[in-house]
């Protein structure tokens, strides 16, 4: 974002966009402030901040010192602005005075001397510098491009020529698509799963709309989302039971726009991998393998495993991964980023993210425990969600703390026999479910702001069983 204090807002909002996706980031990501100065306020700065007695034409002023790009905000804690989370990169002061004469000394606008300005000031902000000549030629270069890509150049004519838009958003098209995720028991899928989507999005609903599989987890990117689905796998049907399975294993493998296999290499590659394998490739599906485990043998042993499944042609990819150590995980994205051939967003960013769901189940319990309480506990109460993660069988669990000020409204909330808590965690908890249409495992706790004990014994202590709210 850039704040303009003073004339050529426009101007100089059309130069940040431009430079912003010039250098590789995004225009919200990042905070400039841009002011106009007189040459005698300029000179002041001069002196007060550099001890030179001198007008300058700009000024800028640098608040991180090693800038990377692409610029990362997660990357800079302390420098964020606490409203938009953007990246501060300081300030940059401009003398409009001096650059009229240099625009008419240059037979140039005062548009495209401001713009030129302003841009060598920015690229300061990122880090740039012209104290050797090399530095200097490279600014200027990019400084020009900067320019030229919404028509700033030194023949714009502001009379006549208008300058034109950058587009912001990234010119790689987006990419989404549903990856089947198979391979036998514990090789190893949840894992990489959790690694691939991390923290960030843990997804834990179902989409009853088009499939009737579990999301794993939904990868989000700039420019791509991939969303992991579970199926069955494919049974060989004994019964009735194996048939259904069957077919909904093969329903399942409708419309993924790949097979990602994965290959347990401690417990070794064996036929029943290679039959799966066929059988996803036979249907005609794109099949990534990943081989896991990689840091659990030797080097012997996954070389081998690679030499077996390159024998089969009709795999797309083969990747060697740890799944557990974070190991390969990039070339493993990659490949299946490749095959990925839808543009639909089907999931807003954080609709499911693992933040928003706790910001969400506290919103909630806290709901609940308010129209419950019915007034009777005045100062208020804040809900903490210490855990809120998936399990292994699918459900949710979450482990939350309701906050009271003062210790006499505590028995309030647990009510008598805990009767008041139970009640608050089973209204959340149906509203949980339905929310994200799994099965919710709910605890809620009740603790008095600043008490830091066991909240498990106070709640044992009160004759409620912490492990069975209902
Ligand atoms: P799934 O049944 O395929 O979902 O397998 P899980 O993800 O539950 O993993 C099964 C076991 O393998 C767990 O104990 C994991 O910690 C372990 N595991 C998964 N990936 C790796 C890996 O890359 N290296 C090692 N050493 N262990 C792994
Ligand atoms: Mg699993």
């Amino acid at each position: 974002m850039l704040k303009v204090y003073g004339d050529y807002e426009q101007l100089l909002q059309k130069v940040y966009a431009s430079a912003a996706k010039k250098m590789g980031f995004l225009a919200e990501d990042a905070e400039i402030e841009v002011s106009f100065a007189t040459p005698e306020e300029i000179r002041a700065l001069n002196e007060e901040t550099r001890g030179i007695d001198k007008v300058t034409d700009v000024l800028s002023f640098q608040n991180i010192e090693d800038v990377r790009l692409p610029l990362i905000p997660d990357d800079y804690p302390y420098d964020l602005d606490p409203d938009d989370g953007s990246v501060m990169l300081g300030e940059i002061v401009i003398c409009l005075d001096r650059a009229k004469e240099q625009a008419e000394e240059y037979g140039h606008s005062l548009e495209r001397e401001v713009g030129f300005l302003f841009c060598h000031g920015t690229l300061h902000l990122l880090g740039y510098d012209h104290e050797e000549e090399e530095g200097e030629k490279e600014m200027n270069d990019l400084t020009e491009k900067i320019l030229e890509a919404i028509g700033l150049t030194r023949d714009f004519d502001p009379t006549k020529d208008e300058l034109s838009d950058v587009e912001t958003g990234d010119p790689e098209p987006f990419r989404s698509g549903f990856v089947a995720v198979l391979g036998k028991p514990n090789a190893g899928k949840s894992t990489l799963i959790n690694t691939i989507v991390g923290e960030k999005v843990a997804i834990v609903s179902w989409k009853p709309q088009t499939t009737r599989n579990k999301i794993l987890g939904v990868y989000n990117e700039k420019n791509c989302q991939i969303i992991f689905i579970d199926t069955p796998g494919l049974h060989k049907p004994k019964n009735s039971l194996g048939e259904y399975m069957m077919k909904t294993a093969s329903a399942a493998l409708e419309g993924v726009d790949c097979v990602l296999y994965v290959v347990d290499c401690e417990k070794g590659y064996d036929e029943k991998d290679k039959m799966n394998i066929v059988s996803y490739t036979n249907a005609g599906h794109k099949v990534v393998v990943a081989v896991n485990k990689v840091d659990h043998v030797t080097k012997e042993a996954v070389f081998a495993i690679l030499t077996e499944l390159n024998k089969l042609q009709s795999i797309t990819a083969v990747v060697p991964i740890s799944a557990l150590r974070n190991r390969n995980i990039e070339p493993l994205k990659e490949e299946i980023k490749k095959l990925l051939t839808d543009s639909v967003k089907y999931y807003d960013d954080d609709q499911y993210t693992d933040r928003n769901m706790r910001f969400m189940a506290s919103e909630i319990i806290r709901e609940k425990a308010l129209r419950l309480l019915d007034k009777e506990v005045p100062y208020g109460i804040g809900v903490d969600v210490r855990d809120y993660f998936v399990r292994d069988d699918g459900v949710i669990e979450i482990n939350a703390d309701i906050i009271c000020e003062k210790p006499a409204h505590k028995p309030i909330i647990l009510g008598k026999g805990g009767q008041m808590i139970k009640k608050i965690a089973t209204y959340a908890r149906q509203d949980l479910e339905d929310m994200t249409g799994s099965k919710v495992f709910l605890t809620v706790f009740v603790r008095v702001k600043n008490d830091w004990r066991d909240s498990d014994l106070v709640m044992r202590d009160l004759g409620y069983d912490p492990k069975n709210p209902d």
